[in-house]
């Protein structure tokens, strides 16, 4: 399958609800930072849900870190913490045959789109060990509208609105 490059389009200068939703999901972000400020610690092995363990939004962006453990990331608050690797973050099914990698062939190495066969939803993320220079979860996410839309193709969905969500129904599959 090749790969769609991202191309503005009147929809997206102009967003619509969709566009209103991307950006009001982030726009508590700045505020919500401070106020956690100074209580993000969160030792290994506490918290075991899916969901932000400071805001309960659900997470946005699931990485790979130097050192192997997985990273959910949260785009309302800022906050991240480790998680199972083989446990979806929606459903929170532990059954690693629900679970599928979802890449297409020639998407760039060390990329990755995790989906849930049980709930169908899915999280993209990026093996740090493979791209150590990748930027934070917020731009990493925003600036693969390419994987969303693959993965909207495949039938799965996300719980945060992303950059691919401006565009309208009929220039991309993702909704
Ligand atoms: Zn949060
Ligand atoms: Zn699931």
């Amino acid at each position: 399958m090749g790969r769609r490059r991202w191309r503005p389009s009147s929809a997206s200068r102009s967003p619509g609800t969709k566009g209103r939703s991307a950006r009001a999901r982030c726009c508590p972000r700045p505020a919500l930072e401070i106020y956690f400020d100074g209580v993000r610690a969160l030792p290994d092995g506490v918290w075991t849900r899916g969901s932000c363990p400071w805001c309960g939004g659900a997470a946005g962006y699931g990485d790979l870190l130097e050192d192997g453990r997985r990273r959910l990331s949260c785009h309302l608050c800022g906050g991240a913490w480790i998680a199972a690797r083989l446990r979806c973050p929606f459903c929170e099914s532990w059954n690693s045959r629900d679970l599928a990698r979802l890449v297409a062939e020639d998407l760039e190495a060390a990329y990755f789109i995790e989906g849930c066969r049980a709930c169908r939803g899915y999280v993209k993320g990026v093996d740090r060990r493979q791209r150590w220079n990748a930027g934070p979860p917020l731009v990493e996410d925003w600036g693969s509208p390419h994987l969303d839309l693959h993965a909207a193709r495949e039938g799965y969905w996300r719980a945060t609105p992303s950059l691919a969500h401006l565009l309208p129904p009929e220039a991309g599959d993702a909704r």
